[in-house]
């Protein structure tokens, strides 16, 4: 059933190894419509067995994939799958491959003092926030199941563990690449990246000689896409290490993340990043460290002359700010009604976010607002948004200069600002219930909801309610 690409690499790249059985693997969620695209028509049994990893199926060698990565800034050389292994790849209905990975399925050579598994909750957590941000559109790894173990894991407190199945359009990291960088081991180095050309990029052609810069700048606007893309929404990854920055330009690593309730530019909510590294509007830059470490890894390829190279890889890094830019304004113009950007739309975007900021304002509700003060006549009588009254004034002044039709920009507001997202307290709140009750009900239901984000719904005052406080406190735990 499984491809197998990863072992046309030399077996410096993994470990291939068994997932450890688990005493008694019992299915909690399945992504019926995800098994649909890889024509997976298994029965409940089979399910359990397989993605637990209690069953092996014949041809299968599982792999622990190498990497490292820097770390908060730092360089570890030693990280790699710790709780993880590749089952290999299946093809999709649209023809791509993709990566179907246990996480939770037990040590590894990676695990230093790590049990290789993962809990309950954090497993549920990971599953809904992927699905979330897949029907968000966002490029993002995706999860076909959750297996509960029937053993036991020792976190801050006692839970069930849990076994997710992760599928990615691949798992090549920056950190992969950087692992045999810094073992100036150029042979391997070769090989992952026609690896990922072959994968990701095969248009950029063998002979081209300038398909080291070109595999470069692809992964750079594929970040830049991406980091666009969660700030639109308020997502905030947390630990945007260089190990969890796939190429493929895929979210991937859902441990700490949490999404923008009041909007602060400075939102952090991981409980080690304490110096904000992450935080909101820092992740535009960090994306542009994690580009250079990644560019530093391909200066063999791009000239024989080191100097030169190293000049090169500089002037394509220090574009990143002003590309970014291009497509994050875009995006920003797009969020108040504009088809094109301006510097006066950017600015009137700027004054909005300082309103917010100040006056506490949700970030998600507020564009919500703002597309129903367009679509209606009478004034809304919600005390809390009255301190746009003036923004709002510039804002039409603004919309009638650009002389835009009311219709299509609505249309473009609804489709760019989302009504419904995976909040911090709700979801706290399902993984609460459910380690109380073990009731699976209001998951499923919540699961439903966020198949369409950008439609109004019978949901929408439900699931965008929360005490008011709740984000000023709230901290997520790798
Ligand atoms: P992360 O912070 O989630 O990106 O993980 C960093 C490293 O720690 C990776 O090498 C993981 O595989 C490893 N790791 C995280 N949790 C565990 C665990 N419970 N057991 C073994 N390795 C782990
Ligand atoms: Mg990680
Ligand atoms: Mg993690």
């Amino acid at each position: 059933m499984f491809k197998d690409i990863y072992a046309s690499l030399d077996p410096i790249f993994y470990e291939v190894i068994n997932p450890e059985p688990v005493s008694k693997p019992s299915l909690v969620l399945y992504n019926n419509e995800l098994a649909q695209q890889f024509n997976l028509t298994l029965k409940n049994n089979e399910i359990e067995n397989i993605f637990s990893g209690n069953e092996v199926l014949d041809g299968v060698n599982s792999k622990a994939l190498a990497y490292a990565g820097h770390q908060f800034g730092h360089y570890n050389p030693s990280l790699g799958d710790g709780r993880a292994v590749l089952l290999g790849q299946l093809s999709s209905d649209r023809g791509q491959l993709f990566d179907f990975q246990l996480k939770g399925s037990g040590r590894t050579m990676f695990s230093r003092q790590g049990d290789g598994r993962y809990a309950i909750g954090p497993a549920i957590r990971e599953y809904i926030m992927s699905e979330a941000l897949y029907y968000l559109r966002i490029p993002t790894t995706r999860s076909l199941c959750v297996i509960k173990t029937g053993d036991t894991v020792y976190r801050n407190d006692v839970s069930e563990g849990a076994v997710l199945t992760r599928v990615a359009s691949s798992h090549i990291r920056v950190g992969t690449f950087e692992l045999f960088a810094r073992e100036e081991s150029i042979e391997h180095l070769k090989q992952l990246i026609n690896f990922t050309i072959e994968r990701h990029f095969p248009s950029l052609e063998q002979n081209d000689p300038d398909r080291y810069l070109k595999l470069l700048v692809n992964v750079i606007d594929k970040q830049i896409n991406l980091i666009t893309e969660w700030l639109r929404v308020g997502f905030i990854h947390g630990v945007m290490n260089t190990d969890n920055t796939l190429v493929s330009g895929e979210t991937i690593d859902y441990g700490p993340c949490a999404m923008m309730g009041p909007y602060s530019s400075n939102a952090s909510f991981s409980s080690i990043d304490r110096y904000g590294r992450y935080s909101f509007l820092n992740q535009p830059k960090i994306l542009q460290w994690n580009m250079a470490r990644f560019a530093e890894t391909l200066l063999p390829f791009i000239n024989t002359d080191h100097e030169q190279a190293i000049e090169i890889a500089t002037k394509i890094i220090k574009d990143i700010p002003s590309k970014f830019d291009e497509k994050y304004n875009m995006m920003i113009s797009n969020k108040i009604g504009f088809q094109s950007s301006s510097v006066e739309i950017i600015d009137l975007f700027a004054k909005l976010t300082s309103l917010m900021e100040k006056n506490k304002l949700d970030y998600t509700n507020t564009f919500s607002y703002l597309e129903r003060t367009l679509a209606t006549t009478t004034t809304e009588n919600d005390s809390q948004y009255s301190c746009l009254k003036d923004w709002l004034q510039d804002w039409d002044i603004l919309l009638q200069k650009n002389n835009l039709d009311f219709e299509v920009t609505i249309k473009l507001m609804e489709r760019t600002n989302p009504k419904i997202i995976p909040r911090n307290y709700h979801i706290e709140r399902l993984l609460n219930d459910y380690e109380k009750t073990e009731s699976l009900d209001e998951i499923r239901h919540f699961l439903d909801i966020i198949k369409k984000p950008y439609q109004m719904n019978e949901s929408f005052n439900k699931y965008n309610n929360y005490p008011e406080n709740f984000d000023t406190s709230f901290k997520t735990f790798c």
